[in-house]
């Protein structure tokens, strides 16, 4: 049976989270949200995260800003700051395997992050979340889950993008739901393998398409390698 993983980044947003939550129970489905850090200072969208987390959901770090790619960035404190600072406001909200989700723009690219932020990302024993659906939910509203259910149909296990956001996409949720037990398409939690090129710090992957060498010799992050085993140049 093909499966699912389903996440939701930006939210919590007040007057729409509530309803995916909703939504969520009444399917019996566990997902994990990425929150944008400097959000959750907003008490209205804490609360909302707190109810997710109550219920059973996951919580990522989808940076503190959500407003510059590592790659487009020569500022050596990026990492430490759309990283560290958001997972410390996460706190014990956060998953404890440090799900983090760069901000892409829907995008995987070689600006998404840099060899600073992946040292980072190492160090700090975190997992790299990526994503390999995104059926662009916030330019179509009305029109995305007819692509979400193309972008799932040739893949054993998808994890998708959409967004608890005010757009009006969310009140086709329910209706995707349907569509994929339709489907047979069984929706879990965990996030699968192969799309999480690093897992608990460790690099479980090649990570050249996520980042561009600089011409000085590039950093090479070895398959197997972590804060244990890799060399550290910062
Ligand atoms: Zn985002």
């Amino acid at each position: 049976m093909p499966r699912l993983t389903l996440t939701f980044d930006n939210g919590p947003t007040p007057g729409i989270t509530e309803q995916v939550l909703d939504v969520l129970e009444i399917h019996g489905i566990k997902t994990t949200f990425f929150c944008v850090g400097s959000d959750l200072l907003l008490p209205q969208r804490r609360e909302l995260a707190q109810r997710a987390h109550a219920e059973g959901h996951w919580h990522g770090n989808h940076t503190l800003t959500h407003s510059i790619q590592f790659g487009m960035s020569d500022d050596p404190r990026l990492p430490e700051r759309e990283i560290g600072q958001s997972q410390e406001i996460l706190g014990d909200l956060a998953h404890p395997e440090k799900f983090f989700r760069p901000w892409g723009d829907g995008k995987i690219s070689q600006n998404i992050l840099s060899a600073e932020a992946i040292r980072y990302l190492t160090a700090g024993g975190y997992t790299l979340a990526l994503w390999t659906a995104v059926p662009r939910d916030w330019e179509d509203p009305n029109g995305w889950v007819d692509r979400a259910m193309r972008q799932i149909r040739d893949q054993d296990w998808a994890l998708m993008v959409v967004h608890d956001q005010d757009t009006g996409a969310m009140a086709h949720l329910d209706e995707f739901f349907e569509r994929l037990a339709a489907a047979e398409i069984e929706v879990v939690q965990e996030l699968p393998p192969h799309a999480t090129p690093i897992r608990n710090g460790q690099v479980l992957t090649d990570l050249t398409h996520l980042y561009r060498a600089d011409d000085a010799g590039a950093p090479q992050f070895q398959i197997g390698q972590s804060k244990t085993t890799g060399s550290d140049k910062s």
